[in-house]
């Protein structure tokens, strides 16, 4: 086993791989960026290599840098947890060109896997069928016409190059093509850098059923169950749950076994992910995720198995120690997203910013993985995922009720979170029920009457408390070596809290709603406009979108809040904002 790991990633998952190599006695490299130097990964870490940059780009996907911490650090493995540098084969290859080893699969199978065209090409040439669709790119918009009338409509068009949720556009009727089709080939551009999109059928009430995977380098293939994550909004993953319900087993094992057709197809070795369509009786392949997953944790609560301990050791070489038939699945799981979004309203806005106060849930079955602790930041950078909460029950109605009991018990102060929705989607009766599909929450969940900041607004400010003496870390880089060094000073010239317990700050709520109804549409964080949507003199309403503003990997609708003429417009597409600019105003 490996004396010492790099994790090329931040927040959560980060953190979730430093907690394994804890317990395995492996020392552990964190990296970070200028925004993450007092981050929870970096504090947990036994070293810590600064990479310099804030943005994703400058820091988390600098090659040289990471290449640079890994030499230096004489870390013998890097595990690039999920996103950034997780899928890439140029830098798989460029870790392994040092005599280092790369925790995932080889990059011949990433590539096979690493587009929606050609996996599913892989997939069907092994006998596994795909959602109806193409093959090959389209650029035309009479082919998308052609497809919908051989196939019906609702089309998917999609982003080859896609993932998470992004560059996917659902068309309903001709009228639609065209916009949708740019649309989906700027986000992709700008998400994926590759404009390809492509055409599936778009199925009308499936449920997400995606098959855990495990290989190592003897040959040994195996799958651990399926999670059903089929509770989305925008196509991103909001709760995930294993077992899935009412999910016969002949067809799970039918699953299981095509999962494993497609791993042995692409010569797959280490964790890996095969998503599934299903309706009605059938599943019909989505794409294979070729690293670790967000959503993990619930597998590896049914099935006591440690996933990232497993992909250290088949990356160490060793063989899976055990069989198909010695996997046992118990109870049921269910993960819960906390991201720092504001669902007021049901519109999910990026809510960045510092959290205040977070007190995790304790008692029996539940685990939480955050990427944060009171006091740190969520920036506007990086994906806003606070952490994850896992519970586990005998059976899905306890879990469920777990899961309810472990969310009103956490607190998040400082910064709004998905809690308020994620309430609202597990008390309700079709999800207690399983009638859920992946258009079930937004098309049947009302979140529209959810409070603003989920309820959790900070209280008021106690006026006479003592100031005490609090503990602060101090960091230094020495040729950009992290070191810590402890401090005792008192509160008022402490500044911020970074991990030291000063108890509840306080910070006035954030205002996430674009405009103010005065007219004056402003956009409610940093960001790049990547369309504009209006002109001078013309009339629009409340809440018609005015300009389409990319922030945290999300293109948000900037909409006006007061029905008039437009007088001026003050952005173009390509333009970057401040939190708080004005794009347009309306008299
Ligand atoms: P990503 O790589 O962005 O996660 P996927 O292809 O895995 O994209 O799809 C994400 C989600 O989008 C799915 O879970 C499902 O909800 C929806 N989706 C994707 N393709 C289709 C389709 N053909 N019909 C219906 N829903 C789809």
């Amino acid at each position: 086993m490996f004396e010492k790991v790099l994790i090329a990633n931040r927040g959560e998952i980060a953190v979730r791989v430093i907690r394994t190599c804890q317990e395995l006695g492996i020392a552990t490299v964190a990296v970070y960026s200028e925004l993450d130097r007092d981050a929870l990964h970096v504090r947990l870490a036994d070293e810590a290599y600064a990479l310099g940059g804030q943005t994703a780009a400058e820091s988390y996907l600098n090659t040289e840098a990471i290449l640079d911490a890994i030499a230096r650090s004489g870390a013998q493995a890097v595990h690039p947890g999920y996103g950034f540098f997780s899928e890439n084969t140029d830098f798989a290859r460029a870790v392994t060109g040092q005599g280092v080893v790369f925790v995932g699969p080889p990059p011949e199978a990433i590539e096979v896997m690493g587009d929606k065209i050609s996996s599913r090409r892989a997939a069907e040439a092994a006998g596994v069928s795909g959602v109806p669709g193409h093959t090959e790119p389209v650029t035309d918009q009479a082919e998308v016409t052609a497809f919908a009338e051989t196939h019906g409509w609702p089309v998917a068009i999609k982003a080859a190059f896609g993932g998470g949720g992004r560059g996917m556009k659902v068309v309903g009727d001709p009228a639609e093509v065209a916009e949708a089709m740019e649309s989906a080939q700027r986000e992709a551009q700008a998400y994926f850098g590759r404009p390809e999109i492509y055409l599936e059928k778009y199925l009308d009430w499936p449920r997400h059923i995606e098959m855990q995977v495990l290989a190592d380098t003897h040959g040994n293939a195996l799958w651990l169950g399926e999670r059903d994550c089929s509770c989305q909004r925008r196509h991103q993953k909001l709760i995930e749950e294993s077992p899935a319900p009412d999910f016969p087993d002949d067809v799970r094992q039918a699953m299981g076994a095509a999962a494993v057709t497609v791993a042995k197809a692409c010569g797959y070795v280490n964790a890996g992910t095969v998503e599934f369509l299903y309706q009605e009786g059938e599943f019909f392949f989505l794409e294979m995720n070729t690293r670790l997953q967000v959503e993990h944790p619930v597998t590896e609560l049914v099935t006591g198995l440690d996933l990232v301990e497993w992909q250290l050791r088949v990356a160490a070489g060793e063989p899976l120690g055990f069989s198909q038939e010695d996997l046992r699945r118990d109870g049921h799981a269910i993960e819960v997203r906390i991201n720092a979004e504001d669902p007021t309203g049901g519109r999910f806005a990026p809510s960045p910013g510092r959290i205040t106060l977070l007190v995790p849930p304790g008692g029996p079955g539940v685990r939480l993985d955050a990427g944060y602790e009171s006091g740190d930041t969520v920036s506007q950078y990086y994906d806003n995922l606070v952490a994850k909460l896992v519970v586990w029950g005998p059976d899905r109605e306890a879990a469920r009720r777990r899961m309810l009991r472990a969310l009103r018990e956490t607190v998040v102060r400082g910064v709004a979170t998905t809690i308020p929705a994620d309430l609202a989607i597990l008390d309700h009766p079709d999800f207690a029920a399983a009638r859920h599909s992946t258009r079930w929450v937004e098309d049947r969940v009302d979140l529209t009457t959810l409070p603003a900041l989920g309820g959790q607004a900070p209280p008021a400010v106690p006026a006479d408390e003592p100031e005490p003496r609090v503990l602060r870390e101090v960091t230094a880089e020495v040729d950009g070596r992290r070191y810590t060094v402890k401090l005792w000073v008192p509160e008022a010239a402490a500044g911020a809290p970074a991990g030291a317990r000063t108890g509840p700050r306080t910070s006035r709520p954030r205002v996430t709603d674009a405009g103010t109804g005065s007219g004056t549409v402003t956009v409610p964080m940093q960001g790049t406009i990547v369309k504009v949507l209006v002109a001078v003199g013309d009339v629009v309403e409340v809440g018609q979108t005015v300009c389409v503003l990319e922030a945290m990997k999300m293109e948000n609708a900037i909409a006006a809040e007061k029905e008039g003429t437009v007088r001026e417009v003050k952005v173009s597409a390509g333009d970057s904002v401040g939190a708080g600019d004005v794009v347009a105003v309306v008299e």
